[in-house]
C-alpha cells in the first residue's frame, strides 16, 4: 500500500504531461538553439509552452523566461530586479527558504504574519516607502496552504511604487492565480509537470537582469540549454483542467478533528488540497514516521535535503510550536479510497503517539 499525500513536495506527473514530454527525450532531443533542422521541433515546442504559460498567467509570451524551477525563479526575481534608487526589499516571514535565501542576499527586511500565517498588511504599509524596490509574497504557503492577501498587498505596493513579486509555486494547478503581480514565480512539478521546469514571468515595466549569463538562450535572459521535456511538461500541466480535491481534504480534516488533532489556520482561506494538522504535545515527525510505516506518505512540511525535518520557520512566525505539524497534501492522483486508508492509518497512529507521550500534566 502506498498512499501518496505529499503533493506539496511534488506531484506525480500527470499522464498527459508524460505523453507530451516523452518524444522530447526519445526522438526530439536536439538542442532547441542549434542552427539545424533537428532543432525545429524542440524549438517550436518551447514556444508553444511559452504561450501556454503566458495564457495561464495572463501575460505576453515574451514576458515568460524558462528556469529550472521556483528556487531559481525566486533568486532571479529578487536578485535580478534592478532599481538603483530603491535599495530596500521586503519579504514575508513565511516565504519558502529559497525566497528567504535570495532575500537575505539582498539584505531584505522580514515582515511579520498574523497567527493564521497571513502577512500583516499594516506592517507592509508601514515598511513601504520611496526607497523600497520590491516585495516578495507567496500566493499560497507550502506548509499550511494559507493563501496570502495578494490583491491588497499589490494595492499597497502600487501606491508606494514598489514591485510585487509573487511566488506562485503552490497555486499552479490548484486554484486560480492572483492577477495582480509584477514578477511571478512558477514551478511545473507541483502542478503535475516535471521537476526542473519552471518560469519567471515579468511584466514589461519591470527592469531586471539575468541571474545566469553566458548564453543567448531565452533572448539573453537565462543562459543554459533549455530543458525541453520539463518546459513542455510545464506548459501542458498549466493547460490541464484543475482537479477538484477539496472533498478529500475536508473528509481527512473531519477525521483528524475527531481524533483530537488541531487544524492549522482552519478559519482562513487555504489551498483546497492541504491539511496541516497538529497533535498537541507530539512532534510532527513522530506522526509522519508512524504513518510512513503504514504506507501513508506525508510530511512535516519543512523537509530539508537529508529528508529529516527541521523546525518550521512558518509555524514559528505564526506563534506555534515549530516542530508540531504534519502536512497531508493531496492532488489529482488522490482517490476517495486513498483518503479512507489515510484515515484508518491516522486512527491507528494518533492514539499510539499519544500513549507514548503519556498524560499531559
Ligand atoms: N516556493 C514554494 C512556495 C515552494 O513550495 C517550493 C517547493 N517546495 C519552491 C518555491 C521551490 O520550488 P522548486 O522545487 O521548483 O525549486
Amino acid at each position: 500500500m502506498d498512499i501518496y499525500l505529499d503533493h506539496n513536495a511534488t506531484a506525480p506527473p500527470r499522464p498527459e504531461v508524460i505523453e507530451a514530454a516523452l518524444p522530447f527525450i526519445t526522438r526530439l532531443w536536439a538542442n532547441p538553439a542549434s542552427p539545424h533542422q533537428a532543432a525545429r521541433e524542440p524549438a517550436a515546442a518551447v514556444e508553444e509552452a511559452r504561450r501556454a504559460v503566458a495564457a495561464w498567467s495572463g501575460a505576453r509570451p515574451r514576458d515568460v523566461t524558462f528556469t529550472s524551477g521556483a528556487t531559481e525563479s525566486n533568486h532571479a526575481a529578487i536578485l535580478g530586479s534592478v532599481r538603483p534608487a530603491r535599495p530596500r526589499w521586503l519579504v514575508s516571514a513565511v516565504e519558502h527558504p529559497s525566497a528567504l535565501a535570495a532575500a537575505r542576499g539582498r539584505g531584505a527586511e522580514v515582515l511579520p504574519v498574523d497567527s493564521a500565517g497571513r502577512l500583516i498588511l499594516s506592517a507592509l504599509e508601514e515598511a513601504l516607502g520611496p526607497d523600497v524596490a520590491g516585495v516578495t509574497l507567496m500566493a499560497a504557503n507550502n506548509e499550511t496552504g494559507v493563501l496570502q492577501p495578494i490583491e491588497e498587498a499589490h494595492d499597497l505596493c502600487e501606491a508606494a511604487g514598489a514591485w510585487l513579486h509573487v511566488d506562485g509555486a503552490q497555486v499552479a494547478g490548484r486554484v486560480g492565480l492572483p492577477t495582480r503581480w509584477d514578477l511571478l514565480t512558477v514551478s511545473g512539478h507541483k502542478a503535475g509537470g516535471l521537476k526542473g521546469g519552471g518560469a519567471l514571468v515579468v511584466r514589461p515595466h519591470v527592469r531586471w537582469e539575468p541571474l545566469l549569463g553566458g548564453g543567448a538562450q531565452e533572448r539573453g535572459r537565462r543562459g543554459g540549454t533549455v530543458d525541453v521535456p520539463a518546459v513542455v511538461a510545464l506548459g501542458v500541466a498549466l493547460s490541464l483542467p484543475v482537479v477538484e480535491v477539496s472533498a478529500h481534504r475536508d473528509r481527512l480534516e473531519v477525521a483528524a478533528l475527531e481524533l483530537g488533532m488541531e487544524i492549522t489556520a482552519s478559519s482562513v482561506a487555504r489551498l483546497p488540497n492541504t491539511s496541516h494538522l497538529r497533535l498537541p504535545g507530539v512532534q510532527g515527525e513522530s506522526v509522519v514516521q508512524a504513518l510512513d510505516l503504514l504506507g501513508v506518505r506525508g510530511s512535516t512540511g519543512s523537509a530539508c535535503a537529508s529528508g529529516a525535518s527541521e523546525p518550521s520557520h512558518v509555524l514559528e512566525a505564526m506563534g506555534l510550536p515549530p516542530d508540531s505539524g504534519i502536512r497531508l497534501s493531496c492532488g489529482w492522483s488522490t482517490t476517495a479510497a486513498d483518503i479512507d486508508r489515510a484515515i484508518e492509518a491516522l486512527q491507528v497512529v494518533v492514539p499510539r503517539c499519544r500513549k507514548v507521550l503519556g498524560p499531559v500534566p
